[in-house]
């Protein structure tokens, strides 16, 4: 990927600006560029060489490793005019129908996951019992009390234990690296707790809402999964060419104080004041840039925890595996007792991931369950995931490429009192309302929402 070229920090004179943005990735660069297209004096700050926060790709040996996310779900038309403007939205390519087909590991083996209600009833990746038990979710009574529940609780009540562990487990592991027994269910997904509490059931208040949904009119008419031809960090590069020299990599803010009825930020070598600051920061960077404003909300920020995560990245010769590799990939339950939590099979998903006659496998290992990946070594994570996965996908021989890439704080676990914690930051911070804070630690984490979180902002702001 072409990486924007850092602007030491000495070459910028201390100054003032209109808006300060603290972080050029996903959430950062959105609300940016949305302000620096509305004509908003804005200044753009980040430590990294490179523009995207966690999204960045790179093509290794001719594999294009995806350093963050490796693609994201199509849920915002506001995204959409956005790629749009960046001159990117055709360089999208969507994923193709075989990635609806999803694996699970039961049993030592992957089974497919139903896709449909017949294939539902045959399949073996859940008991007889278990499947009564799903089918049995309308009936169950909706919860009275009002206390936190974790998630696990939460669906180990309305779907059974077989939910909990082969459907729910394995996705919270995939996608948040988090443990469902200390993730807050109103936090991480709040639209589970108004299907129970508005309609008594899940799968009802799915039915009974889906025509609401469909009239949303930021809802694309097409929901799939997709990445960028030259990889995810495509958008960005876009999104930080436009802003030209209003973006300074390689430049770490040190802290954010009031200056009158500005503030002021203050780094190494430069200081700029404005009239509002963006914060896109992680949590824990925030914790440190903002505890002189108030030390309570740097307290709280810096409780927000981070799972671990290591990823696997694994070349074959086409001829190595004997697995048809037919699908988006395959998650591993906790029960299973794996280092592994996921592999998702890069080069049947999008085009140029690996060379040819070559595949491409972007492993996930860690996360919350097993946190001492954090001090692994990681030629033994490498053996060890290599190990898990080549009995289940008919792996010969020594893999073609293997990089092993570990993120000590990859993703924030949306743990019991998360809500109440970011409450109490707002509280703590709205003395310093030009301060405008941000992130994946609020309200999803996925890509396309944080875009939107960015892009609205930017509107608000602007406006
Ligand atoms: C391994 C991994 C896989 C993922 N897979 C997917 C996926 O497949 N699909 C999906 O939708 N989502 C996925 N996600 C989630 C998603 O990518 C992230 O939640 C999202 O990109 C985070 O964007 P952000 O802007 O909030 O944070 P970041 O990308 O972390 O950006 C924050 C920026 O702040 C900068 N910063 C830090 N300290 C300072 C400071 N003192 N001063 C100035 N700047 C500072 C950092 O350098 C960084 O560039 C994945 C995340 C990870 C880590």
């Amino acid at each position: 990927m072409r990486e924007v070229r850092p602007i030491p920090a000495n070459n910028v004179s201390d100054t003032d600006c209109d808006c300060i943005v603290l972080g050029a990735g996903a959430v950062g660069l959105a609300c940016a560029s949305v302000l620096a297209a509305r004509g908003v004096d804005v200044q753009v700050l980040d430590p990294r060489p490179a523009a995207g926060g966690v999204m960045q790709s790179e093509r290794v040996d001719g594999y294009l490793l995806e350093r963050g996310p490796n693609s994201t779900l199509n849920t915002s038309v506001r995204v959409e005019r956005w790629l749009a403007e960046l001159g990117v939205a055709e360089a999208r390519r969507f994923g193709p129908q075989a990635a609806s087909k999803r694996f699970i590991l039961r049993g030592g083996r992957l089974r497919a996951l139903p896709t449909s209600a017949a294939a539902f009833l045959r399949t073996p990746a859940w008991s007889l019992k278990g499947k009564l038990r799903l089918m049995a979710e309308p009936l169950i009574p909706r919860r009275r009390a009002t206390t936190e529940e974790c998630l696990a609780d939460f669906v180990r009540r309305r779907l059974g234990q077989e939910g909990l562990d082969y459907a729910l487990d394995p996705f919270v592991s995939g996608v948040y690296a988090g443990d469902p027994a200390r993730i807050a269910i109103d936090a991480a997904f709040p639209m589970m707790v108004d299907f129970e509490r508005d309609h008594g059931s899940l799968v009802i208040g799915m039915i009974r809402t889906a025509k609401a949904r469909k009239a949303d009119p930021d809802r694309p008419a097409d929901r799939t999964l997709y990445a960028f031809a030259e990889g995810m960090q495509q958008p960005m590069v876009a999104a930080a060419t436009r802003l030209g020299d209003r973006l300074h990599l390689g430049v770490r803010a040190r802290q954010v104080v009031a200056d009158g009825d500005h503030l002021r930020v203050e780094s190494d070598g430069l200081t700029l004041t404005a009239r509002r600051v963006v914060c896109a920061t992680p949590a824990y960077a925030a914790a440190e840039l903002l505890a002189p404003l108030s030390p309570e909300a740097g307290r709280l920020l810096g409780e927000i925890e981070h799972n671990p995560v290591a990823q696997v990245y694994l070349g074959y010769r086409r001829e190595q595996v004997g697995h048809p590799l037919d699908g988006f990939g395959a998650l591993f339950p906790s029960k299973e007792g794996k280092l592994t939590l996921g592999s998702l099979w890069s080069s049947t998903l999008f085009p140029n991931r690996a060379p040819k006659g070559h595949i491409l496998l972007t492993n996930f290992a860690g996360g919350a369950r097993r946190a001492e990946i954090r001090d692994m070594d990681p030629v033994e994570i490498r053996n060890q995931v290599v190990e898990e996965l080549a009995p289940l996908m008919d792996l010969h021989g020594e893999p073609a490429f293997a990089e092993v890439q570990v993120l000590p704080r990859a993703i924030p676990h949306y743990t019991l009192g998360h809500t109440a914690r970011i409450r109490a930051i707002e509280q703590a911070l709205a003395a310093t309302p030009a301060l405008h804070l941000t992130g994946n630690y609020l309200l999803g984490i996925s890509v396309s929402d944080c875009w939107k979180r960015g892009l609205l902002l930017g509107d608000a702001l602007a406006g």
